[in-house]
């Protein structure tokens, strides 16, 4: 064991140093990093070297690196700890610096600051460093900096960016956006940072022509594209095609998809609603049925349902009706080889709809029921009122289809009525409800031309003789979209002959117009001449329809009757007058009597004047709830001058 023997006679002699010498310079002498390295080879013990480096210290700067290759030459673990307390380190943290940035420090990568642009650097030795933030798109950050031992630095390192900004956006909303240039973006951008040079941007969406556009972004610059995608109209048009042909072959969910896909893109399209409406009767959807069905009617469509009329008299029998309603008028289109029954064909106006409902007949069965007055004595008038009034009324009920005729001549088969039957008469009484309560469309005047303001019609100009304005009149009254323009040739009809019948229409004409006080002037000089005034009314009993019939003023008492029976025939000072009840929450006005303690209340459904009792009537119709509230007011003043002794 010579080598041995050497060993242990070198760690003597050392130790005889390492004592001796701290007494001969009253100092301890640092050791050096030869020192360590001896003591570790000569097996020193672990707890000798680490008291060793304790007392005495050390005579060169000891790092991690140091630590380490001390350690692989088999420094124990209190060595090791000794050494470590003699590092002379501290921490940089740096904040404020763009996530994902470089970090370099003293020219080596450190690592990547963190999505909240933090990056902490441990165990930096104390001393002069640099410190290097890279990213790109951005200016390189950099700073100098002095650590302290057990130094924590804080640094903040902004990036200043190089590139611009960019805002992208399309309507509409849903459209799909790719951004490709120097760097690619998928939806929409707003401002964001973006390197400078060359994008080109493409929006589309189903439906639309897809657009595409070029644009620089420089340094700097806040740049915003903006695009608005056309409907694409060849889209349009045959996703209509092939909405009506789902339609056409029953596939009615198909259709109500179709047309809701077109909605998106063509909102209120009237031929759109329509057939969406029509689908929705079809599976049921009764409340998509009102909805579009109305909205196809205000873009001036038409909704075409399919019923039965049903006849009663001589046999129990029904055949196939098309109703088409639009914003004027019900046409009733009954099948072409339809024999045996005296209703053919027919357009008429909604204002001439004097009562409508769903009732069960005699044998229990559902049926739409519709009066309408007929404007002229006509071959289509199957009843005539006790106040000569020709009316036609329908009754229709369920099983209409395009293809079969049907006929039944069994009435247990009719019975046997669909379970959705009463909500599907319902629903077209809705919406024939709704064309008869909407019938100018909003934006309708300028179109008409007759009577914008300044330019209204002289009747001295247009008609020459009391037929002729008269004539031209009712064509305004009842046919034009902008009634109010029957008024000059009224006025002049009056200049020619001041008879019942040109007062009554002027009233009317009046009354179209909004203005109350000339309505109470000319419906009074009717008054005078003819001396009494009858309107059809509806009364609210407390049930879903009303009873229609008339009331009547004059000469001396007020009287209501229906279907010809006298329900009251009082004298007005028996009459309490209750006036127009606005019932704000349900959206209609009523007028109110009380009779012997019996309240009654009416609508004007339709307005109607007999001239001469039992034979000829003018009428006309109430148009929303300011002539309602118009009427009314015109029928409480009447009565009370009744009861005050006279018109
Ligand atoms: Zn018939």
């Amino acid at each position: 064991m010579p080598s041995r023997l050497h060993f242990r006679t070198v760690v003597i002699s050392l130790l005889c140093c390492l004592v001796v010498l701290p007494l001969a310079s009253a100092q301890k002498t640092k050791l050096t990093r030869v020192q360590v390295q001896q003591l570790i080879q000569a097996q020193t013990p672990d707890e000798v070297i680490a008291k060793e480096i304790q007392d005495r210290g050390l005579s060169f700067p000891v790092d991690r690196k140091i630590v380490g290759a001390l350690s692989a030459k088999g420094a124990g673990p209190l060595t090791l700890a000794a050494l470590r307390e003699q590092i002379r380190e501290g921490e940089v943290e740096v904040r404020d610096t763009e996530p994902g940035s470089q970090l370099h420090l003293d020219g080596i990568v450190a690592g990547n600051a963190d999505t909240l642009g933090y990056f902490a650097l441990k165990e930096v030795p104390e001393g002069n460093h640099e410190l290097r933030v890279k990213k790109d798109g951005y200016r390189d950050f950099q700073v100098q900096f002095t650590l302290a031992n057990k130094e924590d630095k804080q640094l903040s390192a902004p990036l200043e960016w190089l590139g611009g900004y960019l805002s992208v956006s399309a309507q509409p909303a849903d459209a799909v956006i790719h951004i490709t240039g120097p760097q690619s973006f998928d939806g929409g951008t707003t401002d964001i940072k973006c390197h400078t040079g060359s994008y080109t941007f493409t929006a589309s969406a189903e439906g639309y022509v897809p657009q595409t556009r070029t644009f620089q972004v420089d340094a700097g610059e806040h740049h915003a594209e903006q695009v608005h995608l056309a409907i694409d109209q060849a889209f349009v048009a045959s996703l209509l095609a092939d909405a009506k042909a789902k339609f056409d072959t029953r596939n009615f969910s198909g259709a109500i998809e179709s047309t809701r896909k077109l909605l998106k893109l063509t909102p209120n399209e009237a031929k759109t609603e329509e057939i969406l409406a029509e689908a929705s009767f079809q599976t049921g959807d009764f409340q998509s049925f009102l909805d579009a069905g109305s909205k196809a009617i205000a873009s001036r469509g038409e909704v075409t349902v399919l019923l039965m009329h049903k006849h009663s008299f001589p046999h129990y029998i029904v055949h196939d009706v098309t109703l088409i309603v639009d914003r004027l008028n019900v046409t009733y289109l009954p099948a072409t080889d339809t024999k045996g029954c005296k209703i053919q064909r027919f357009t008429q106006p909604l204002r001439t709809l004097r009562s409508i409902g769903v009732q069960r007949d005699d044998n229990g069965v559902l049926e739409l029921h519709l009066e309408f007055l007929s404007i002229k004595k006509s071959i289509l008038s199957n009843h005539t009122d006790a106040y000569g009034n020709q009316l036609i009324v329908l009754d229709l009920v369920m099983g209409g289809s395009t293809t079969n005729q049907h006929f039944f001549n069994s009435q247990s088969q009719l019975v046997q009525q669909p379970a959705n039957a009463e909500y599907a008469l319902s629903s077209v009484v809705g919406l024939i409800k709704w064309a008869a309560a909407h019938p100018e469309p909003t934006q309708l005047s300028s179109q008409v031309g007759s009577t914008t303001t300044g330019t209204t019609p002289n009747g001295q100009d247009l008609c020459s003789d009391y037929n002729s304005c008269l004539s031209a009149g009712n064509q305004r009254l009842f046919h034009d979209e902008d009634r109010s323009s029957a008024i000059p040739y009224f006025q002049h009809a009056l200049d020619f002959r001041k008879d019942a019948t040109g007062w009554i229409y002027l009233g009317t004409a009046y009354l179209r117009a909004g203005r109350p006080t000339d309505v109470t002037t000319a419906w009074d000089e009717f008054l005078k001449i003819n001396k009494q005034i009858g309107m059809p009314v509806c009364r609210s009993n407390g049930f879903d329809e009303c009873e229609s019939g008339m009331l009547i003023l004059g000469p001396k008492n007020v009287t209501w009757q229906v279907a010809g029976r006298t329900v009251f025939d009082v004298p007005a000072t028996k009459v309490k007058v209750i006036g127009n009840d606005d019932h704000q929450s349900e959206g209609f006005i009523s007028f109110g009597l009380e009779v012997d303690g019996t309240k009654y209340d009416f609508e004007f459904v339709t307005v109607g004047v007999p001239l001469n009792k039992g034979s000829k009537h003018v009428f006309t119709d109430v148009q929303g709830m300011a002539q309602q509230r118009i009427v009314g007011d015109y029928m409480s003043q009447t009565i009370k001058k009744l009861a005050a002794g006279g018109f």
